[in-house]
């Protein structure tokens, strides 16, 4: 069966065939490096490396490239706050990144660009895009001139008027059409620059995800992948930049995830409703993480709740303590030449194939879980019995390989690292809090505040929401 991945810009499912058989080009939008990674940005980088590994595994050959972006107002702003050069601010995020990515069990991308390496490209970009008569400059600044371009909105699918009506852009009275947007931006005064024909400046933030995609994909790729809040503007203007540029197709598949919500938001930096990924860890194994955003397709929205993030542990526990109990029941056993029993292999094949099918209709990672479960539920099956037959020790034995062969590509199975320990603290942790919401609704305050006096001198910090109180172990660094 084909892979089939569902296109934002044709708006339909379509079967994926690559521009250079074999081989699939893959860009990401990055982080801009000025904070600790939340748990919504974490959403895009697990399941595109996800889909990534998996395209791997079907046998292509993959290209993936993420980009940094290092310099911007969000980092102006930080480094000024913290009285230190961007570059600090940048440097200290992008190491932060790399820890937080790691441990969530996300591959390294083939390349990291970063923005201000590629400065010379992106004035060139800028210098072909004036030439085709697509930018124009006011004292320094650089517009795109977006009425020059025929096609733009295509990605958004809306069309010059109504994307003018909705659209928060820039408001910028000098511009020639509210939709124009920045390309490179005069120095102001105590910001970083770099020189330029057009005077000291800093490039705007699309034009460089335009120029590090295909200095490293090409002038066209297979697939373009980010968050649906990239959709517009930054994509719409990608393809604007690019194809204003090259007069080429710039990417053939793109591909948005849907938001992290917290009580019905999008969690987001700006409105300060998130989790690092540092604050969830200390609290769930990152492989809980990666079952949560496996549980949901990747472009429907999700909802943060502890509620799920428990039932996305208790399903990870469910497989790998049977894989565990598969081990313990396959010791000292000789399984010789036998064969799995065939109308138990008949099945372990079929739900093999079923997951893959799930995974090749636009990676419904959802769907493909439930056929580890019906693997899960097949080898308890066997378990259960007081004496296995060697065929059925084999049937075992080939369910337990067919799900390690899934995660080479799903990488939930370290979760096997965690210590019951942990776990047993968590239930120990929510029980007192249990108690501690009890005591409050019997205005016992004395009684409350100690369990929550004594739970922060272990590092273990309450926090009270309106409709009920969560934990974190805080962060001793
Ligand atoms: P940013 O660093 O904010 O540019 O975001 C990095 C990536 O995370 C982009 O692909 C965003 O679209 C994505 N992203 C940000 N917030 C969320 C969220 N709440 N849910 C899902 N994806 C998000
Ligand atoms: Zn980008």
């Amino acid at each position: 069966m084909a892979i089939k991945i569902f296109n934002t810009l044709t708006r339909q499912k379509e079967e994926l065939i690559p521009l250079e058989p074999g081989k699939i080009r893959i860009y990401m939008c990055g982080p801009t490096v000025y904070d600790y990674f939340h748990v919504g940005n974490a959403r895009p980088f697990i399941l595109f490396d996800i889909f990534r590994r998996y395209l791997k595994y079907r046998g292509f050959e993959v290209s993936y490239v993420t980009n940094l972006t290092d310099i911007d107002d969000k980092i102006i702003k930080k480094a000024n706050e913290d009285k230190v050069s961007t570059a600090v601010v940048a440097e200290n995020y992008t190491k932060a990144f790399f820890e937080d990515t790691k441990r969530l069990g996300i591959s390294e991308a083939d390349a990291y660009p970063k923005a201000t390496e590629n400065i010379a490209g992106i004035i060139s970009l800028i210098e072909k895009l004036m030439q085709n008569g697509l930018a124009y400059q006011i004292n320094g600044d650089i517009f795109y001139d977006v009425s020059n371009f025929n096609g733009y909105g295509k990605l958004s699918g809306k069309n010059i008027d109504e994307l003018e009506s909705g659209a928060r852009v820039e408001v910028d009275t000098r511009k020639s059409d509210p939709l124009d947007f920045a390309l490179w931006k005069a120095a102001k005064p105590g910001e970083p620059f770099w020189e330029s024909p057009w005077g000291k400046g800093r490039p705007g933030w699309h034009i460089e995800c335009s120029v590090m995609s295909m200095k490293h994909l090409g002038e066209s790729f297979d697939i373009h992948a980010g968050g649906v809040d990239l959709v517009f503007p930054h994509h719409e203007n990608e393809i604007a930049q690019s194809e204003g540029a090259t007069g080429k197709p710039f990417v053939k598949y793109w591909m948005h995830n849907g938001f992290l919500n917290i009580e019905g938001e999008k969690m987001s930096k700006s409105l300060g409703n998130f989790f690092t990924v540092r604050e969830i860890l200390e609290k769930y194994h990152p492989a809980v993480i990666r079952m949560f955003f496996l549980l949901k397709h990747y472009r429907s929205p999700i909802n943060f709740s502890e509620d799920r993030i428990l039932e996305a542990q208790n399903a990870l526990e469910r497989i790998v303590t049977t894989l565990a109990n598969i081990d313990s029941s396959l010791e000292d056993r000789e399984l010789g030449s036998s064969q799995a029993n065939p109308s138990l292999a008949e099945s372990i094949d079929d739900l093999k194939q079923e997951f893959l099918n799930e995974m090749d209709d636009d990676f419904n990672s959802a769907g493909a879980l439930a056929k580890v479960f019906d693997l899960v539920k097949e080898a308890n099956l066997i378990l259960a019995k007081n004496k296995l037959e060697p065929a059925e020790a084999s049937s075992l034995l080939k369910i337990k390989q067919t799900i390690e062969e899934f995660d080479s590509f799903l990488g939930i199975l370290f979760y096997k690292e965690a210590t019951a320990s942990s776990i047993k603290e968590a239930t120990l942790i929510n029980m007192l809090i249990d108690v501690r919401t009890r005591l409050r609704a019997e205005k016992q305050w004395a009684l409350a505040d100690f369990i929550r006096v004594e739970l922060d001198k272990i590092g273990i910090e309450l926090k009270d929401r309106p409709d009920k109180t969560t934990w974190f172990k805080k962060i001793t660094q």
